[in-house]
């Protein structure tokens, strides 16, 4: 715990001392102590307090920063990366940009391999970020080409080089547990009732649920969210029950095929798990706009969508946080548009006083 404590993630590096004020030392101190907003409309709706935690604040722009800061730091602390070093992630999203945003302020080279099923404007925003970017075929986790297998090779062959493995490394979800859960702990004085995500590598589940749980002594309950398409929603409801992957989602980022290692250090404890279609997820991506102003991604719909079936299953009054992942930034082109929205079968979804709302 130490360890991380320095890092920056739970208590930020002040500078003060060289005469800068309450300033943060780099990118990786900017990490974290993100706002937890309380949804008025939809506490008002509900008699229920629900509460988002603004991940999209963090400066990399998602919840993965803390994860990026959390393993790069791990390795540097284990020595097992130094000065100058590489660091390789298979990443299609937002842990890419958190990782590459972490190895320009701390001088690593950033080697990111991922599907060439990927937007262009996600290969370009790596590569203005500095990361070495490596499309490679998109195949199934079974197939020794998949990005990820690519990634472990590749750091394999290079001297002072990791390959950080965001989904079987417990330092990602050692970072929440450090950082998210204690976060949200003090910002709720304590009176939290249900903390309830989505998961992707489930590092933000097990590491902020966990904590919260030790910490409320069991009377925090820790639920998943799953959208459809992920076998975790099944294997937490049936106790167990590992069913092949099918259908899919509209939301990135989230939905697994099996439990990662990340994943495993919780799973077992989780309270419940809730499965929320896509039809309700972007209606509510809408509504968050509409009526509490924040522009976000469909992972963090679903996540409050999902905040508000707990609450209303906990009972009235009960006290709910979710975790707002990341801003609609970079998927506007898709959840903004009509014609992707009906190609989707969505755009009925959404009620017709937010339709305003799609202009692309
Ligand atoms: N939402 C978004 C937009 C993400 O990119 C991710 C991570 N892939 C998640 C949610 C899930 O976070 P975690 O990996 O901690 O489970």
């Amino acid at each position: 715990m130490l360890s991380l404590l320095r890092t920056g993630l739970r208590t930020r590096q002040r500078i003060g001392s060289r005469g800068l004020g309450t300033a943060v030392q780099g990118f990786t101190a900017a990490v974290g102590n993100t706002p937890l907003i309380y949804l008025q409309t939809l506490s008002e709706q509900t008699g229920c307090k629900i509460f988002g935690k603004a991940e999209f604040q963090n400066p990399g722009g998602s919840i993965k920063d803390r994860a990026a800061v959390g393993v790069v730091r791990d390795a540097e602390e284990k020595g097992r990366i130094r000065p100058g070093g590489t660091v390789v992630e298979g990443t299609a999203g937002n842990t890419g940009i958190g990782l590459a945003h972490v190895c320009r302020s701390r001088g690593y080279k950033c080697v990111i391999f991922m599907p060439d099923t990927q937007s262009q404007e996600k290969i370009d925003l790596l590569r203005m970020l500095g990361a070495e970017v490596h499309p490679v075929p998109a195949v199934p986790f079974e197939n020794p080409r998949n990005y990820n297998h690519q990634a472990r090779e590749y750091a394999a062959k290079l001297d002072n080089a990791i390959w950080t493995d965001q989904f079987d490394n417990t330092a990602n979800a050692y970072a929440h547990y450090v950082s998210t859960g204690p976060e949200i702990w003090e910002q709720t004085q304590g009176e939290i009732d249900g903390f309830i995500c989505s998961t992707g590598t489930g590092g933000t589940l097990a590491g902020a649920g966990k904590y919260l749980k030790e910490k409320s002594g069991g009377k925090t309950q820790v639920w998943l969210a799953d959208p459809p398409g992920s076998v975790l929603y099944t294997y937490v409801s049936s106790g167990g029950k590992l069913v092949e992957r099918t259908g899919s989602s509209i939301t990135e980022g989230i939905g697994q095929g099996r439990v990662t290692d990340n994943l495993a250090t919780t799973i077992n404890d989780l309270n419940g798990a809730l499965m929320i279609s896509d039809e309700k997820s972007i209606a509510m991506l809408y509504q968050l706009l509409d009526t509490e102003g924040l522009y976000l991604g469909a992972s963090s719909a679903l996540n409050v969508v999902a905040a508000v079936e707990l609450a209303q299953k906990l009972g009235k009054g009960s006290r709910v946080v979710t975790v707002l992942c990341d801003g609609a930034y970079r998927y506007q082109s898709r959840v903004f548009s009509k014609k992707w929205l009906q190609s989707k079968g969505l755009y009925e979804a959404i009620p017709e006083s937010y339709k305003k709302y799609v202009v692309l």
